[in-house]
């Protein structure tokens, strides 16, 4: 198992607890499928993880023991949203691939498609539409988005060492 180009192995899916809302909508921002439940209690947590076979980011260190969640589970015990996203990448061994930034929204979790630039004018500000080429629309929610300061801002903390929120 190669993990050179990480093609072999499908990219892992997440499900965060409620106090990683944030980290949540990184991981979307980065490309990661990510569903946060705002009031989820740990049983439904352990359930979907389970159910959808996702990976259970949590801060809290008991429901991190439960046997159920064993191997799919991380326990996350950075603070700073982009020191978290730079736990989780290097506890699960994972890359960023920055082709793979801005295609999910970062709201709704759905597959953010493109978008020609010429159909995206009247739901942009005019700056944004003069000086950006690339839009997408993301597929479940309708909102608009083009590859500025937001995944920018996420790639950069990814390379930092240092702490930041
Ligand atoms: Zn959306």
């Amino acid at each position: 198992m190669s993990k050179l180009t990480g093609e072999e192995q499908p990219a892992p899916r997440f499900l965060a607890d409620c106090m990683l809302g944030k980290l949540a909508k990184w991981l979307r921002l980065v490309g990661y499928d990510t569903v946060f439940i705002h009031d989820a209690t740990d049983d439904q947590l352990v359930r979907v993880s389970v159910r959808e076979n996702r990976i259970l980011l949590t801060k809290d260190h008991s429901l991190a023991e439960r046997r159920m969640v064993r191997g799919r589970c991380c326990f996350v015990t950075e603070e700073g949203t982009g020191a978290q996203l730079r736990q989780v990448m290097r506890d699960l061994d994972l890359r960023i691939d920055e082709s793979m930034a801005f295609s999910r929204c970062p709201v709704c979790n759905s597959e953010i498609e493109q978008a020609l630039k010429s159909t995206v004018e009247e739901h942009v500000p005019s700056y944004v539409y003069r000086t950006q080429e690339q839009f997408g629309r993301c597929a479940g929610c309708g909102r608009i988005y083009w590859k500025g300061t937001h995944v920018e801002h996420v790639l950069q903390a990814l390379h930092s060492r240092k702490k930041s929120t």
